[in-house]
């Protein structure tokens, strides 16, 4: 167990000062590096839920007793600008994060709200067909599919 966690102890150190350089890089002269900024980033990315901003308040207001949601807010709509983290948007309920920046398709269940990465090749060729169709310049898309996950299946 102590063999282990001396293992361990350096990973998580390493990787915590990783994502530090890579928020540092991105980070523009506007905004001062931020330890809430940056414990936001560190929780996305150990999750897959694609949490909403008050998960996330809930996790960290320990570490942070002054936080406020408007912080937290405040600092996903940063990392959403500075392209580190992306936002998947449900008009009338809220808003999910997702740390995962590269372009892929959803899977959303109707009945719990879970939000699954699908791992389905995207369609870069759509792109190109509705630019056709519609002659405006296509440089993106995003598809959502809707239904029931495992657990509300069952
Ligand atoms: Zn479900
Ligand atoms: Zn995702």
């Amino acid at each position: 167990m102590v063999i282990s966690l001396l293992i361990i102890i350096p990973i998580i150190n390493k990787y915590k000062r990783k994502i530090k350089n890579e928020m540092k890089n991105k980070e523009k002269p506007k905004y001062r590096h931020s330890k809430q900024r940056q414990r936001i980033l560190e929780l996305l990315r150990s999750t897959e839920t694609h949490p909403t901003a008050n998960w996330l308040y809930n996790k960290l207001r320990n570490d942070f007793p002054n936080l406020s949601m408007g912080n937290v807010y405040r600092n996903l709509n940063i990392l959403v600008e500075q392209g580190l983290i992306g936002k998947i948007e449900f008009g009338s309920t809220f808003d999910r994060f997702d740390a995962n920046i590269h372009q892929h398709y959803h899977f959303i269940c109707e009945n719990c709200g879970e939000i699954i990465d699908l791992e389905l090749p995207v369609d870069k060729k759509l792109n190109d067909k509705v630019t056709k169709k519609i002659n405006l310049k296509v440089r993106s898309h995003n598809i959502q599919f809707y239904g029931l996950c495992d657990k509300c299946t069952e």
